[in-house]
């Protein structure tokens, strides 16, 4: 047999990108497989388009069989070698696509699940965007969403009232049929989705008018969620059987709600820290004062010693978010800012003067041009 240009057997250049080399080996491949063409010849051309497929899909056996022909990747391109036997074609790169092309997915050999065995729905996410304060003390809420529903009229039947499915006859309520067809190394079976039921195992002859025989419908769902206390930004809870509908009397499947917390402007959270800041005068730090804080649960005294130094932290304990479990709280974390007053009065700048110098020091305050002074009655 004398040896075809691999390139030729594909119909491409030499200068073919790979992509170009897979398109035309998917179609040719296609076109020449024994089990779809039967006219003579099919088979052989079939066998030479795996074989130059093998070779220049391949880097490294290309490079040698563009600088050595044939013979620098014999023995290599393996095709009909030992063991590479006809109906395995595990070897063939995207043989299994193109192979799922054909027969819907029906691999061959592959185990279909019962189609008439009851399958739990499919789990279902949702996204429940919350205020920070419902997320500190915890909110019962209504969630509404769309999901399928078991069919009320009949019962996820599929069938109309007072008919039952019945199982298909062709596949025996398998879904699926066994094909015996030729090919190179004799019949092969394999199996493929059942034509009569489409894979269900059942016909129904009277569908039901509301479901149109699908057992399920499109439905709306409401339920009351009770977001506990302390629930977190990205959390997520489970409500068991909130989900799609099951088939076949399968039980419904989950709601998974995500919780996003909308941030607040007065506090920062952190675990079960929340952070805030609070401004205090100089005055205030210097000789020590009782102040209120803001807290998520209320108002708390909070005592500034004497001598506060800026941006001091101050922590209260319990004042922070409710763990989820048990009923501990985490704690509030203050910073103080002190303030430099912007504008003072005379009053005032005669007293800082004094304060100056009863300490003994001495100081050369900066007069304010008239402008500055204008600005500043007109504010
Ligand atoms: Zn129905
Ligand atoms: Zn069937």
């Amino acid at each position: 047999m004398a040896q075809e240009d691999y390139y030729s057997v594909l119909g491409v250049d030499r200068n073919a990108s790979d992509k170009e080399i897979n398109s035309a080996y998917r179609k040719l491949a296609k076109k020449y497989h024994p089990d779809i063409n039967h006219e003579p010849g099919a088979e052989e051309k079939y066998k030479k388009i795996n074989e130059a497929y093998e070779v220049l899909h391949d880097p490294q056996k290309k490079s040698q069989y563009d600088q050595f022909g044939a013979a620098g990747v014999n023995g290599q391109a393996g095709f009909g070698g030992a063991g590479q036997g006809y109906g395995d074609f595990s070897g063939f790169g995207d043989f299994g696509d193109i192979f799922n092309d054909f027969f819907g997915g029906a691999s061959s050999g592959q185990r279909r699940a019962d189609p008439t065995a009851p399958t739990r729905g499919e789990d279902l996410d949702y996204t429940l965007t919350i205020d920070f304060m419902d997320s500190i003390t915890g909110k019962k809420t209504q969630v509404s969403y769309t999901r399928s529903e078991i069919c009320g009229t009949c019962k996820g039947s599929g069938a109309e009232k007072g008919t039952h499915p019945i199982t298909c006859d062709k596949c025996n309520g398998t879904g699926y049929m066994t094909v015996t067809q030729k090919s190179m190394i004799g019949m092969i079976r394999r199996q493929t989705v059942c034509d009569k039921c489409n894979g269900r195992g059942i016909i129904i002859e009277h569908p039901c008018g509301t479901c149109h025989g699908n057992g399920v419908v499109d439905g709306k769902n409401t339920i009351e969620v009770n977001i506990p206390a302390g629930i977190d930004n990205g959390q997520q809870l489970r409500y068991e059987g909130q989900g799609e509908a099951g088939k076949n009397g399968g039980p419904y499947g989950d709601l998974y709600i995500s919780y996003r917390i909308k941030p607040s402007k007065d506090f920062k959270r952190e675990g079960n820290t929340i952070y805030t800041t609070v401004p205090i005068s100089f005055a205030q730090a210097t000789l020590g004062d009782e102040i209120t804080v803001k807290t998520v649960h209320g108002e708390q005294k909070l005592k500034i010693p004497a001598g506060t130094q800026p941006n001091k932290k101050f922590t209260l304990r319990g004042e922070g978010v409710p763990y989820l479990r048990g009923n501990a709280r985490g704690d509030q974390v203050t910073t103080v800012e002190v303030q430099i007053p912007k504008t003072i009065n005379e009053k005032q700048r005669a007293a800082l003067v004094d304060f100056v110098k009863a300490g003994g020091g001495s100081i050369n305050p900066q007069e304010k041009g008239f402008f500055e002074r204008l600005k500043e009655k007109l504010q």
